[in-house]
Parts: C-alpha cells; structure tokens; sequence
C-alpha cells in the first residue's frame, strides 16, 4: 500500500564524542522515507530544499523507489538546517543551531498522483503544515502517525494539541511525554496524552526501547544493545519510518502488527546509530535486516517455567 511521508529534507551538522561531521544530508522525510523504503514500495515524499540540496541525494531516494514529485526546490534559497550536539550518555542532546529556511513558509502541496496514499507519516514540522497535509487529502488515510518534539511545544503548543486531535499515532520520546502531560509516570502520562486524541501513543526511550500504548493494552519492545553507537541523529524518524512502512506492507491496523511494527522500527534505528547521518540506512540488504530481526526475537524471547 501507498505511503505519503512528509518532514524536513535537511542539511545536519553532528558533534558526538566519538567525531563531528560537516554539513551532511539529514531530515526527518529522509531518514524516515529510507527507513520505510524496505518495506514498502510506494513511499513518496513532499518537502522543501534549496537549490544547494544535492542532486545526488535525490537520486538516492530515486535508488530506493521513493517518488520525489512532492520534493519542492526553491531557487536561491537555503535547505534547512540543523546542528547538534551530544552528551557523553549519547541519549541527550543540545541543539545549537536551527536555521528554518525554506522551512520557513513551507506550504506543503500534495500532487495529485499522491491523493490517494493510505497510509501518512506526518514526520518532524510545524504542527500546522503537518495539519495542512491532513486537510488537503480528499481521503483520510487509514492510518496517520504522526512525530513531533519539544522545540514544537514550547513555539506552538496550541497547534500541536489541534493537530494531535487528527491523527492515529503519535510518536515521542519519554521526556517529551512528560512535558507534553505533565506527569512523571510515563503510564500516566500515557493516558493523559491518549485522551488528548490519538489512539495510540508510543514512547521512545533511546537505547531503553519504546512503549506502545492503546486499545487499552502496553506493549515493551526492546532497544538492541549495540557495542557502538556512533550518531543517534535519525534515530527516532527511522524508528517511525520502519514502523508506518511496515504497516504500510501488512495493511491492517491493529494491535499486534503494532507490535511487530515497532520491532521492525527498532532494528531499522539500531542500524541508522551505527554510522554517522544516513550512511548505514542506504545499504542495507534485507540479509542484513532478517538478521537483525532475530536478534530482537532472541533478546527478549523467555519462558517461565
Ligand atoms: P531525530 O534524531 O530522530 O530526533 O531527528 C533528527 C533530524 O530531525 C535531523 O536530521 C534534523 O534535520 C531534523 N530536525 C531537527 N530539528 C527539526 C525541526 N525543528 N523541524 C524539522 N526537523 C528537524
């Protein structure tokens, strides 16, 4: 089934304690299109870049099946940019710089070959351009899940809470929760930001794995313990993206593909931490994938006896 992905299509630069990196290609629609890409054969994407986006990059979304037609370049203008820096515990970050750019007044237009996408992925923007992609689809997708962070809280708030009101699934990472909520417990938490509209809420807590939450039910997957991990960056629209292309593939919403859905995204993020930017999520081979879903069977797998 057709997938529409929206988010930044980005220029990042890295600082972490094993190495810093120039300006490299990053973005939420990047990495999250990638990640689904394995999955799912109809991703397409809509997003802004400047004139100074590589070509080359976009034949790499070409080189996984991804429709560019949605990918505006802006002539004269500047891609949007990010940079960041991590802590020792590669968990926590700071953000030193967001230059918005064509971001700036992005106005997300949907081609028409795009009408009919039934599943969307409404990655990392203001809460209000993710909401305009909402409302201009003639159909409302089977599925919306949708990832945000705090930088949209504290700017848009009021926004966001309208734009959450919208959409399926809501994708997060545990501070952002408890900020979002106002509760510590990430269980109360949960039901608080459940009864703010979406039906499912899944909780991200880094190398600690993810929480699902919905129809009443928890789910815990795990984060695969890794030797080394050297950029995070991406980390949290990788795990997105494997996880909505995964549903994507399986075409059923409910619980349990939920829950393969998350693993499928766990071991797409686990190989995006491996390398710096997108580097690892380009060549991934579907050996490679399988293996790795194994051992997230065999990590967590055990019998009481
Ligand atoms: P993640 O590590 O999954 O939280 O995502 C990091 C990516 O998000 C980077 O590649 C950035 O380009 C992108 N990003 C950072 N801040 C923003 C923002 N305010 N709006 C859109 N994308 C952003």
């Amino acid at each position: 089934m057709s997938l529409l992905v929206i988010g930044s299509v980005a220029f990042d630069a890295i600082e972490t304690p094993f190495g810093k990196t120039d300006k490299i290609v990053g973005g939420a629609a990047t990495y999250a299109s990638l990640a689904a890409s394995y999955f799912c054969d109809q991703v397409k994407i809509v997003a802004v870049v400047g004139d100074d986006f590589p070509q080359s990059e976009i034949n790499d979304f070409h080189n996984h099946h991804i429709d560019t037609k949605g990918l505006q370049i802006k002539k004269g203008e500047k891609s949007f940019f990010w940079s960041g820096r991590y802590h020792n515990d590669m968990n926590s970050r700071d953000t030193l710089i967001t230059e918005l750019n064509v971001l700036g007044d992005f106005d997300p237009i949907i081609p028409d070959s795009y009408q009919d996408s039934e599943f969307l992925m409404l990655g990392n923007l203001t809460p209000q351009v993710q909401q305009t992609v909402i409302k201009r689809l003639n159909k409302r997708p089977k599925l919306i899940v949708m990832d945000t962070m705090n930088f949209w809280m504290d700017i848009a708030l009021n926004d966001l809470l309208e734009t959450i009101k919208l959409i399926d699934v809501l994708t997060i990472n545990d501070a952002e929760a408890r900020q979002l909520s106002g509760e510590y417990s990430l269980v109360k938490a949960a039901n608080k930001i459940l009864a703010m509209g979406p039906k499912y809420l899944i909780i991200k807590k880094g190398e600690h794995g993810a929480l699902l939450f919905g129809e009443g039910k928890i789910f815990s997957a795990p984060a695969l313990p890794l030797e080394d991990v050297f950029d995070p960056t991406g980390a949290g629209d990788t795990f997105a993206g494997g996880f909505i292309g995964y549903m994507a593939k399986v075409g059923t919403v409910n619980f349990t593909n939920m829950k393969n859905a998350i693993i499928y995204g766990s071991a797409l993020a686990s190989f995006c931490v491996e390398k710096f930017g997108t580097e690892k999520l380009k060549n991934l081979t579907e050996q490679e994938i399988a293996s790795r879903l194994q051992q997230f069977v065999s990590l967590s797998k055990f019998e009481i006896i």
